[in-house]
């Protein structure tokens, strides 16, 4: 793949990276296949946080002989200069390194969370950069984009990361021109939209746009080498048809597509609606590779028991429809239009055939 400079930091990267939360999903021999055939086909960006279960062990057992030829991303959501010193060290340890390239404030919520995370915990990662802990500094955000402007404008951050795909292109108005005229490194999250676009259309329409490396995640060894081949494009231009195809998903997803904006909360039921419309990876598993795929897949145990409790409390608290249909206040906050109730309920019968389906699969054990 022909790299491009990740902003002002000396580093250059391939434009399609791995995003490795989902190495959390797996036993580790089969995470270590994915990365072992990232690394063959040249991926170079490989972006973890401490958040994402147990990926930064993994991604750290599998990247050990390669480190210095790669560049890794983690990440902390420390609230304190404590918390977020720790989290540097507690990522080194977990990574099996002695520095992070591009270690980020995750997760900037809103401006209160902006004013909170700038000041302690950015104060430990300019520490830790003077230590030689980590080199760069970045930012990422899931929400209104003007949070990572506000970030940007008042620290000079060396990167970001934020959502970006066909659907979802609120970071072309402000945050990406502010990026290219202050020479910042941008690095993309849900690239295909947790899977509901097609990854090959989807990957040539964002490498056309101004961005330094894209991190899909992968699940098999085939997705990753897909995403590769479009990175490997000697051009990216959008064929006519191509052209056509965006124009539809954008009309199709408009009102399917959470953009994980928060702006539908609070739940009066606390259900966290952003994090189940929009970011539910192991749902989206399941929708991707269907219930036998699904079943013969090498879940990480440990993940699976968390999931499992996480998940009946949120079919229950989904399934009490009288409290839904007594208040509807997420549907008339959400800008997009989005039926959130309904999108729930569809919900309902997948996550109810995934415990069952992981019941079956321990019952074998
Ligand atoms: S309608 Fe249901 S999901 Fe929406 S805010 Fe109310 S209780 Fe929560
Ligand atoms: S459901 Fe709507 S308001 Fe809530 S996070 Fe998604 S897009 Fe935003």
């Amino acid at each position: 793949m022909k790299t491009r400079p990740l902003g002002s930091t000396g580093l250059d990267v391939a434009p399609i990276g791995l995003g490795a939360a989902q190495l959390g999903s797996s036993e580790y021999e089969h995470s270590k296949e994915i990365v072992f055939r990232a690394l063959d086909l040249g991926v170079n960006y490989f972006d973890t946080a401490r958040g994402y279960w147990d990926s930064e062990i993994k991604l750290g057992k599998a990247l050990k002989g390669d480190r210095e030829n790669v560049i890794v991303s983690s990440k902390t959501t420390g609230k304190t200069k404590e918390e977020a010193a720790n989290h540097i060290d507690e990522s080194l340890k977990r990574l099996q390194t002695d520095y992070i390239d591009n270690y980020h404030l995750h997760a900037m919520a809103d401006m209160d969370d902006v004013n909170v995370r700038l000041g302690g915990p950015l104060e430990a990662l300019v520490e830790a950069r003077e230590a030689g802990k980590i080199r760069h500094i970045g930012v990422t955000g899931h929400t209104d984009t003007k949070f990572l402007v506000a970030a940007l404008n008042r620290f000079d951050f060396d990167t970001f990361l934020v959502p970006l795909n066909i659907i979802e292109r609120e970071p072309l108005t402000e945050l990406i021109p502010l990026a290219v005229e202050r020479n910042i490194g941008v690095t993309v999250m849900k690239p295909v939209a947790t899977g509901l676009l097609p990854a090959p259309l989807a990957l040539k329409w964002l490498m056309n746009q101004d961005i330094a490396v894209a991190v899909p995640g992968a699940t098999t060894v085939h997705e990753i080498e897909q995403n590769v081949s479009i990175g490997q494009l000697d051009d990216y231009t959008l064929t006519a048809a191509e052209e056509a195809e965006v124009a539809e998903w954008t009309t199709k997803l408009a009102t399917e597509r959470c953009r994980i904006c928060t702006l539908c909360l609070p739940c009066p039921s606390d259900i966290g609606i952003p994090g189940t419309l929009g970011t539910d990876v192991l749902y989206n598993h399941y929708r991707t590779m269907g219930p036998e795929k699904f079943g013969q897949f090498p879940w990480e145990q440990s993940r699976v028991e968390d999931e499992r409790s996480m998940r009946e409390g949120l079919i229950e608290k989904i399934n009490d429809h009288a409290a839904c249909d007594s208040c509807m206040q997420c549907e008339a906050r959400c800008p997009y239009d989005l039926p959130i109730v309904s999108m729930l309920r569809t919900m309902v019968p997948n996550m109810q055939d995934m415990l069952d389906i992981w019941s079956k699969e321990s019952a074998k054990v």
